[in-house]
């Protein structure tokens, strides 16, 4: 566990659509109308009402946030961010648009009132970007979103990680950052 300003930052092993947070994170698509990954996983848990509502959304640009209610999730909303297809000739763009997905959750949460929020590691599955750099992205981007909002009403942000190798990449990322 790490803690900045007075948010801490933990880490988990297991199944997101279970976590009992204000606002769980998806790593979607842009359409928003859900595909495999945790985003099916977040779309059978919430229910068909979830897919009806995105569809009225227009979609979503990568790197940007939108939110829905979870439904039938424990979670009181789901917020919705399509990160970056990884590509190694384009990988400092890819960087920038991994910041932004987290960036942008963590401002969508704070404005709907959000204490808990949890993230999945975002484009480290289908998407392929390289876990190791995804990891020591998003600590930088918890490192800078909490030191420009030393105020947040954010008290705990959870990281989500579905398989052992991914704790690990983010327990050493999160450790070379914050102690
Ligand atoms: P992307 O398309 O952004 O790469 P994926 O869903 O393919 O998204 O993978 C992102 C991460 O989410 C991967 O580490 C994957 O193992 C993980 N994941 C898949 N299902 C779940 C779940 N139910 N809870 C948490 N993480 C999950």
């Amino acid at each position: 566990m790490a803690r900045i300003g007075g948010t801490e930052i933990t880490i988990e092993l297991g199944d997101i659509t279970r976590s009992t947070t204000d606002a769980i994170v998806n790593a979607a698509n842009c359409t928003l109308l859900g595909g495999g990954g945790v985003d099916g996983a977040i779309h059978r848990a919430a229910g068909v009402k979830l897919l009806a509502y995105c569809a009225t959304l227009g979609g979503c640009r990568t790197g940007e946030a939108k939110i829905t209610p979870g439904f039938k999730l424990p979670a009181k909303y789901v917020i919705h961010t399509p990160g970056p297809v990884w590509s190694k000739s384009h990988a400092e763009r890819c960087d920038a648009l991994l910041r932004n997905s987290y960036f942008n959750s963590l401002s969508v949460a704070e404005e709907n009132g959000c204490k808990t929020i949890a993230f999945p590691s975002i484009s480290t599955g289908i998407y392929h970007f390289p876990l190791e750099r995804a990891a020591a992205i998003v600590a930088k981007t918890f490192a800078e979103y909490f030191t420009a909002n030393p105020e947040s009403c954010l008290e705990r942000v959870t990281m989500v990680c579905f398989d052992a190798n991914t704790y690990s990449a983010y327990e050493k990322a999160f450790a070379e950052r914050f102690d």
